[in-house]
């Protein structure tokens, strides 16, 4: 698959890895939006997290504890942390391969901005 997150998976494409394992990558992301911003993408091209079906409970539990792991090591796992799946357009998901981002290391303020009265 010709995806930058699959690439990356592949080592095709350099990254900052800090997990490794074969179901799931990690990586720090190229434009941090916090001090601490992580990437855990299954190494399987699945587009959106509407691809996941019955079948893929370990995978999508596996993201989770990736995540928590990078987390605790991290030291960010105390003061605590933010995970994110976008999905699609209105989520604004700008990369088609489904990924968690993990962000924290300071406040992240409002989970989303409030709607406009
Ligand atoms: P999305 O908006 O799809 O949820 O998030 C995609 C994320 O991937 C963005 O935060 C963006 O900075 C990151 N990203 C895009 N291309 C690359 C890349 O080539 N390398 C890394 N490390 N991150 C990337
Ligand atoms: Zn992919």
């Amino acid at each position: 698959m010709d995806c930058v997150f699959c690439r990356i998976a592949r080592k095709e494409i350099p990254s900052t890895l800090l997990h490794d394992d074969p179901d799931v990558v990690a990586f720090e992301d190229i434009h941090p939006r916090a001090k601490v911003h992580v990437l855990v993408v299954p190494k399987r091209h699945l587009a959106t997290a509407n691809e996941l079906g019955a079948g893929d409970e370990p995978l999508a539990g596996r993201l989770l504890v990736v995540a928590s792991e990078i987390a605790k090591r991290r030291r960010i796992d105390s003061d605590g942390y933010r995970l994110i799946v976008n999905c699609n357009r209105h989520g604004g998901q700008e990369v088609l391969h489904l990924h968690l981002h993990l962000l924290g290391g300071e406040p992240l303020g409002a989970m989303i901005s409030k709607r406009p009265v």
